[in-house]
């Protein structure tokens, strides 16, 4: 699901990105396309205003001109002066083609061709533009001033031809009309000298009809294909003369001047601005998802986790539990977030899993923290109550939290749920209690054993002695009473009844023989090592075992060995407790027998005073102590037991000082044997027959 929504909003945010490129695309587009009209307009403005220039220097050449035309007559001339004076005017104005003196009823009185052409009417004849010349007179006449007639095209003899126009001015003397004279320009010539030579540098300027064609024409040969025009009118009087202008530009120019090139330069820009955006955004996008992945990874790790995870802030909240701690406590996530905890009445911050009768103690700790005058402990217990009520230790490890920017925040707390430890640690106490009681029976009952095996033989005496008499009685010939016989029996009968009930009775202590079980080594010490490192820290001992871990397991009765290995260990402690001893070491080491691996040796070396000879000689003899409340079967307990199984009890001095106890125990036998068979055919080292127990008989 997620996935897909993924998929659509990356279709949207490409779409978007697709979109704002086409738009970015079109307003450059417009952009470079404004500029380059505006270009064309700048250009199409130019050159009407070098069309207006143009035909303002025409019409001011023309008055010009008209005012040395009219000064030919000033001074009432000769035809030979007048002809003389018009050549000079023609000599300077090359424009003009011809200069004609008519009478009033237009008949040639004088005339004067340009030095710089060929004469103009001598192929077709003066008369064929009279009716233009008639027409731009009668003007003159009726304006009383110049006018110009309609131009026309005059052949010539090389093929070519000129367009030429008539000027017509009117001759007056004292109000009188004395004539006219009729000048011709060229207008191919009124381009070529008229117009500033800067304007046709780079334009083309001619005269056009209104339909179009070209009268005349002076500039440059066109270049390139783009043309921009602009048309003036040369109002003259009688006639209108359309000058117009043409500008040629290249091929339209990818950047035809600054100003687009800028636009397109900056378009580009952006284009690159907006790809290096996109990689941006493309690799924002990747280190997004690689986020994601790392939170989906962390958040996986969080959930995982058995430990109970609690941020909160510097004002108590909780900001942050996982999944752990809720499952702890029995609350959701949300009831623990944020302020909904604290009812409503209560200002300061109250977690629901607080116990009422805990509330207290816990909100003066955290003010304690709050004030940072004693740093809290990082690791603590505590009680936390989950939403059933029920309670539960749990241990918790506090660290500072510390944002980004390396400012204190809050405390991030792991918190772990103790109680199966705890309950671990009751059963131990339970199991080691029952240990002491089995030992204290185990005592009572070696007791017992030793009663009996000491009482055994004065019973036995008794029976011996009591048969003695009572055969002597009837033997010898005493004076018998058959009462004293009778008694005689009585003592024997029961002595006999004596010694069966102390021999039930050690029975019953022995009965503990068939318990035998395979036990690891390892198994024996860890049980017992609690109890000893009890003792050993009270009489500041240091304890050391040394034992390999592939050890095999021995066949034993494990309460009884647990016993010897607790009674030897507790001598051991126990003489090294005086004062000024030196070192305190007791090392409890296990392995096999070297003499026969079919046995496993056990030892308890003390750094004690060790044993002297007089104590020695009666060590094993119960109630023998040296101890002021010692019982003195300690040892003797141990010996039993530990021939019991077969196995022996020893001691030697200890290097460099000490004793150093030993005792032997059968390894059990490998899978496939019986046990029965590995019993009978095992053999203790050393094996030592009780001479008191066989004589007795109570042995089995
Ligand atoms: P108890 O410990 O009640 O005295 P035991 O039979 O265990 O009885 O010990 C008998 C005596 O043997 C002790 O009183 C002590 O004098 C001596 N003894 C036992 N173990 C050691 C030892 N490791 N070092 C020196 N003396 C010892």
């Amino acid at each position: 699901m997620p996935r897909i929504a993924n998929l659509s909003s990356a279709g949207r945010r490409w779409t978007l990105w697709g979109l704002l490129v086409l738009l970015l695309l079109a307003l450059l587009g417009i952009l470079v396309w404004l500029a380059a009209r505006y270009e064309a307009s700048q250009v199409q403005q130019q050159l009407e205003r070098d069309a207006n220039e143009a035909a303002s220097d025409i019409r001011s050449a023309l008055t010009h001109n008209m005012q040395s035309l009219l000064a030919l007559h000033v001074s009432e001339p000769s035809t030979a002066s007048w002809a003389l004076d018009t050549a000079a005017v023609l000599h300077e104005h090359r424009e003009l083609l011809r200069v004609e003196w008519r009478t009033a009823t237009l008949a040639i009185k004088s005339q004067v061709n340009s030095p710089f052409h060929a004469p103009l009417f001598d192929s077709l004849g003066r008369d064929s533009a009279l009716s233009d010349i008639g027409a731009a007179c009668a003007n003159a006449r009726r304006f009383s001033g110049p006018a110009y007639s309609a131009s026309y095209f005059v052949p010539q003899d090389d093929g070519l031809g000129t367009e030429v126009l008539d000027l017509c001015l009117p001759l007056l003397s004292a109000g009188q009309l004395t004539g006219y004279l009729l000048a011709t320009y060229s207008l191919d010539e009124v381009l070529a000298r008229m117009v500033n030579p800067q304007l046709t540098r780079s334009q083309e300027a001619s005269f056009t009809e209104a339909d179009g064609a070209r009268l005349a024409v002076h500039g440059t040969a066109r270049r390139g294909n783009r043309v921009f025009t602009a048309q003036q009118l040369l109002d003259l009087p009688g006639n209108t003369l359309v000058l117009r202008m043409d500008s040629w530009r290249g091929a339209p120019d990818l950047f035809p001047n600054v100003l687009t090139a800028l636009v397109s330069a900056l378009s580009l820009a952006l284009l690159a601005v907006l790809a290096l955006l996109a990689s941006d955004m493309r690799r924002r996008l990747s280190a997004e998802s690689d986020l994601a992945e790392a939170l989906a990874f962390r958040k996986a790790m969080e959930d995982s986790l058995v430990t109970g995870l609690r941020a909160r802030n510097l004002e108590g909240r909780i900001t942050y539990v996982n999944p752990a701690f809720c499952s702890m406590v029995g609350f959701a996530a949300h009831e623990l977030l944020g302020s909904d905890v604290s009812p409503p009445d209560r200002e300061d911050s109250v977690q629901a899993y607080w116990p009422p009768e805990l509330t207290a103690t816990y909100k003066k700790r955290h003010a304690t923290r709050l004030a940072g005058e004693h740093p809290p402990p990082e690791r603590f217990e505590a009680v936390f109550m989950r939403k059933d009520g029920t309670r539960l230790p749990v241990l918790i490890i506090e660290a500072p939290l510390i944002n980004a920017q390396g400012q204190h925040t809050g405390w991030m707390s792991a918190i772990l749920d103790i109680s199966e430890q705890r309950r671990v640690e009751e059963q131990s106490r339970i199991s080691q209690e029952r240990l002491q009681a089995t030992a204290r029976l185990a005592t009572a009952g070696e007791m017992a054993s030793m009663l009996s095996h000491e009482l055994n033989q004065p019973l036995a005496a008794i029976s011996s002695y009591a048969t003695g008499t009572s055969n002597m009685l009837q033997g010898e010939a005493v004076p018998v009473t058959a009462d004293l016989l009778m008694a005689m029996r009585r003592i024997a009968e029961q002595a006999e009844r004596a010694g069966k009930i102390i021999k039930s009775v050690h029975d019953f202590v022995r009965r503990r023989d068939q318990a035998r079980e395979s036990v690891a080594p390892q198994a024996l010490l860890d049980d017992i090592m609690p109890l000893i490192h009890l003792q050993a820290h009270k009489l500041s001992v240091q304890v050391q075992t040394s034992l390999d871990a592939s050890l095999p397991h021995v066949l034993c009765d494990r309460t009884m060995v647990e016993q010897v290995l607790l009674n030897l260990a507790r001598n051991a402690m126990q003489a090294m407790d005086h004062p000024g001893g030196g070192e305190r070491l007791l090392l409890i080491g296990v392995q096999l027998l070297a003499s026969n691996p079919a046995w496993m040796e056990f030892s308890i070396s003390d750094q004690g005073p060790g044993i002297s000879p007089d104590v020695a000689r009666q060590l094993f003899t119960p109630f023998f102590t040296t101890k002021l409340e010692g019982m003195g079967l300690g040892l003797s307990l141990c010996r039993t037991v530990v021939e019991q199984h077969g196995g022996q009890l020893a001691f030697e001095p200890n290097q460099p000082r000490g004793t150093r106890f030993t005792f032997t125990l059968p390894v059990a036998s490998p899978p496939g044997h019986a046990v029965g068979s590995a019993i009978g055919a095992r053999k203790a080292p050393q094996t030592q027959s009780d001479p008191e127990a066989s004589n007795i008989g109570l042995n089995p």
